[in-house]
C-alpha cells in the first residue's frame, strides 16, 4: 500500500479528537480492499498517537457505505489486491484454490479487521448518515458509540443473497435476539429511530446537526484521562467476551463460509443470484 491514502481522509477535528472520513463518495463508499486497509492504517495512526483520545469515523458523500465492493469481488480482483496489502492477521492462504481463498480473505479483511477495530483501546464514535448496507454495518458496529442523523438507514441484505448475515456477526449484540432475527430474515431497512429504539444507536439527531453534535460528544469524552477511558472500554468488551461473544462470531463465520461454498456449488458464484437484481430500499 502506498503511503498516501486515496479513499480515506484523516484529520484532527479538535484537540485530542481524530476524525477519519471514508472518501469514496462516487462509489457510495463501497469497501474496496484498498479502502479497508487505508481505514485500518488510519485507525492505527490514531491509536498510536498519544495525543488522540477519541476517534470519529465519518463518511463523505450521500451515504455512509454501500457495503463491500461487489465489482471488485465479481472481477476476482479482491483476492489479488489483498496480496499487495500489509495484512494484520495470522490467517494465510490468499489466492489458494476452492473455499480456502475466500475464507482467508474474509477472515483477514472482513471479520479480522472489524474485530481489530472493535478492540482499539480508545473510544471510537461512528458518525452515520444516509444508507449503511450489509458490509457497511461492519464499519459502524465495531465503534463504541453510534450517532446517526435522522435519515440514516441500516440493512443486511445477506440472507436475500443466500448468505447467513455479514461476516462480522454482531447482530444479536446490536439489536437483541428477536430484532436481530427479524433484521436477518426480512433483510428489511431499519430506520435510525428503530435502530435507536433497539439500542443499536446512542443518539439520533437532525442531519445538519450531526457533525457538530458528534464532535461535542467526542470532545466531552476526550477531556477525560485516556488510561481510564481505555480500561473502561476493555472492561465492557470483556463482559461481552466472557459471555461467549467471540465463540458466537467464529461459529457464525463458519456458517457464512458454508453458505459461500454452497452458493459456489449450486450457482457458480458466492451469492445466490435470485434476488441480486431486486432494488434494495
Ligand atoms: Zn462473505
Amino acid at each position: 500500500m502506498s503511503a498516501a491514502p486515496e479513499q480515506i481522509v484523516y484529520e484532527m477535528a479538535a484537540p485530542r479528537v481524530a476524525r477519519i472520513r471514508l472518501n469514496r463518495p462516487e462509489r457510495r463508499n463501497a469497501q474496496s480492499t484498498r479502502l479497508l486497509y487505508e481505514l485500518n492504517a488510519a485507525f492505527d495512526r490514531a491509536a498510536q498517537d498519544n495525543d488522540v483520545h477519541v476517534i470519529i469515523l465519518a463518511a463523505n458523500g450521500p451515504h455512509f457505505s454501500s457495503g463491500h465492493d461487489l465489482d471488485e469481488i465479481a472481477a476476482g480482483a479482491a483476492h489479488e489486491n489483498i496480496q499487495a496489502e500489509r495484512t494484520v492477521g495470522t490467517w494465510c492462504g490468499f489466492g489458494c484454490a476452492g473455499a480456502e481463498a475466500q475464507m482467508a480473505y474474509e477472515k483477514e479483511a472482513y471479520l479480522g479487521l472489524s474485530e481489530r477495530w472493535r478492540n482499539i483501546p480508545k473510544p471510537t464514535i461512528a458518525q452515520v448518515h444516509g444508507k449503511v448496507i450489509t458490509g457497511g454495518l461492519m464499519l459502524v458496529w465495531p465503534c463504541d458509540l453510534i450517532i446517526a442523523s435522522r435519515d440514516a438507514t441500516f440493512q443486511d441484505t445477506a440472507v436475500d443473497l443466500g448468505v447467513c448475515g455479514v461476516e462480522f456477526f454482531n447482530h444479536p449484540y446490536e439489536l437483541g435476539i428477536r430484532k436481530a432475527k427479524e433484521f436477518l430474515f426480512r433483510s428489511n431497512v431499519l430506520t435510525a429511530e428503530a435502530a435507536h429504539a433497539a439500542g443499536m444507536i446512542n443518539h439520533v439527531v437532525e442531519g445538519d446537526e450531526l457533525e457538530a453534535f458528534t464532535l461535542s460528544i467526542a470532545q466531552e469524552i476526550a477531556r477525560k484521562p485516556l488510561f481510564a477511558l481505555k480500561l473502561a472500554k476493555e472492561a465492557v468488551n470483556a463482559a461481552q467476551d466472557a459471555a461467549g461473544r467471540g465463540t458466537v462470531l467464529q461459529s457464525a463465520f463458519g456458517h457464512h463460509q458454508l453458505t459461500h461454498a454452497h452458493n459456489l456449488l449450486v450457482h457458480g458464484m458466492l451469492m445466490d443470484p435470485t434476488n441480486l437484481a431486486k432494488p434494495k430500499g
